[in-house]
Formats: C-alpha cells, sequence, structure tokens
C-alpha cells in the first residue's frame, strides 16, 4: 500500500496546475492558502500587440506572487475568455455573454471554496470584466457560510507608480495604450510589433465620460461600442511612449502590493454574522426590548 502522506515534500508547490490531488488537498487545508484566480479576455490590441495581452499580464502577475509567497499563496489556472461584446466589430475578439460570464466564475471560485479554501482573489485585466468580477466576489462572500472573496483590476494595483511614470495625460491611457504595450514589451518584447504602434487618443465625447485605466471613469457610467467610435486602430491611447523599463516597473509594483494585499487579506477574521432582525435569537448592544 502506498502511504498517502502529501507531507514528505519540501517546499510548497506555487501553481495548483503542477500538483497531484493529494498536494492540492494540503494546499486547501486549515481554511487554504489564498487562491489567485487570473481572469482576462482575448481582445483586439491595437495593430502592434497580439491578442492575449490581458491573460499574458495577469497570468504572470498570480504565478509570480505564488512564487515569491507558496506558503501563502495559490496560483491557478485562468479565465482565458471575458466579458466584450463593445470589441466585437475587431478581428481577434472572443466575448462571452454577461451572465454566462458571471456564472462561470461564480462557479470556478465556488469550486475552491468547496475544496477547502475560504480566501479567493479574482485578478482581472480587462477593463469590462470589472464589474462582474466584482459580483463575483460578493456573491461569493453572500453565498457562502465561510469565505471572502475580493476582485482586482491589476492596474489599480499601480496607481502611485503610474503617476510618476506615465507620459500620456490623463484621459488616454486605457488600452493598447502606454501601460499595457510598457507591460508586454517586458513580458516578451519579441510579440511587440513596434514599427506598426500608432497613437489614437480621443478627445472626450461628454465633459462627463472619460476611461484612463490610471486616473479613473469620469463620473457617468457609458461604455459605446468601441467600433463607432475609434479611428480604427483598436488603441485608446499612446503606445509610442511605452518602455520596457515601465513595464519592469509595472510588474514589480503590483508583484509586491499583490503579495501585500494578500498577507491582509489571509489575515481578516471571518467574523460571524448577526440575525438582529424579529426571526433572530442574537442580542444587539444598540437595542433591547
Ligand atoms: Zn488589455
Amino acid at each position: 500500500m502506498i502511504s498517502m502522506n502529501a507531507n514528505h515534500s519540501s517546499a510548497p508547490k506555487p501553481l495548483l496546475e503542477s500538483m497531484t490531488w493529494p498536494e492540492a488537498r494540503v494546499a486547501a487545508s486549515n481554511g487554504g492558502r489564498v487562491v489567485l484566480l487570473p481572469v482576462g479576455a482575448i481582445e483586439q490590441h491595437g495593430p502592434h500587440l497580439p491578442v492575449d495581452v490581458d491573460n499574458r499580464i495577469v497570468v504572470w502577475l498570480c504565478n509570480e506572487a505564488a512564487r515569491r509567497r507558496p506558503d501563502l499563496i495559490l496560483s491557478v489556472p485562468p479565465i482565458h475568455y471575458g466579458f466584450n461584446e463593445h470589441n466585437m466589430g475587431f478581428p481577434g475578439t472572443i466575448t462571452v455573454a454577461i451572465d454566462h460570464f458571471i456564472n462561470y466564475v461564480f462557479d470556478v471560485c465556488h469550486s475552491f471554496v468547496r475544496q477547502g479554501h475560504t480566501r479567493i482573489v479574482l485578478i482581472n485585466g480587462h477593463g469590462s470584466n470589472a464589474m462582474p468580477c466584482a459580483l463575483v466576489a460578493r456573491r461569493i462572500v453572500n453565498e457562502t457560510e465561510d469565505a471572502l472573496a475580493a476582485a482586482i483590476s491589476h492596474w489599480n494595483l499601480a496607481r502611485d507608480l503610474a503617476a510618476q511614470i506615465r507620459e500620456t495625460p490623463v484621459g488616454g491611457m486605457a488600452h493598447a495604450c502606454e501601460y499595457e504595450t510598457s507591460w508586454y514589451l517586458f513580458l516578451d518584447p519579441e510579440n511587440v510589433q513596434m514599427e506598426l504602434a500608432t497613437p489614437d487618443v480621443m478627445a472626450r465625447r461628454t465633459s462627463f465620460t472619460w476611461v484612463d485605466l490610471m486616473g479613473g471613469e469620469g463620473p457617468v457610467a457609458f461604455t459605446d461600442d468601441w467600433s463607432r467610435i475609434s479611428n480604427g486602430s483598436g488603441v485608446e491611447g499612446d503606445p509610442m511612449t511605452a518602455t520596457i523599463e515601465k513595464g519592469r516597473h509595472y510588474a514589480e509594483e503590483e508583484v509586491n502590493n499583490l503579495v501585500r494585499f494578500c498577507e491582509e487579506f489571509k489575515g481578516l477574521p471571518t467574523l460571524p454574522r448577526r440575525n438582529y432582525t424579529a426571526r433572530g435569537q442574537d442580542a444587539n448592544p444598540y437595542y433591547q426590548e
């Protein structure tokens, strides 16, 4: 008989994909590690970048964070396709209907909870996935007994750095831009065709609406079909200002902040829910009959 003692291995593995099931069981025991689920998209990224930009970035981030802290973090295989209807006018873009996307990503996250994990973080790489990822995280908190889930769009981990090093003015860094092109130059420079890069910075359509990865969104939520308003390149920003050095800075900043968040998130207690309603039994310190 083979002993199933899984504790014989030395260092914990950072990636779920390379684990056996006994190793996966250990990683999920005692509340489990913080699960990092990369959520990306297959989408046009201008004439100079491959369609897998969003996937490449978030997979690298999650894997690198887990390699640095395999005792704390488990990186798991990604969600490759995203919610992308607004870009379907461009070749190379694939979309998943919003309700399918939410239910599918929820099912994946919920599976990790059913396996024993109690801390789930969605690391999103695609602007239109941000709202549905936040909703999935909310559903995990609401619909499970003891799991906490959060969602991060990865560029938000580098806001402070961007304010220091960006050259594109606020309102002009949104897609296949200075930021995303710098990231890809860092990850895989041979697959960036800089000779085809072109700036495409649009004027604001109203004074209440704009999108900037690092400068936030305008006060009004409004996403039009991109083929209606793009000049045709698919770019939103100025990739000409991208450099490999900026990409390295962004990568380091984001992975450091991600590890810090995981440390704090793992340390958060899951407090008991209370029922103060007329149906509940819990004593309310502010209200006695
Ligand atoms: Zn992108």
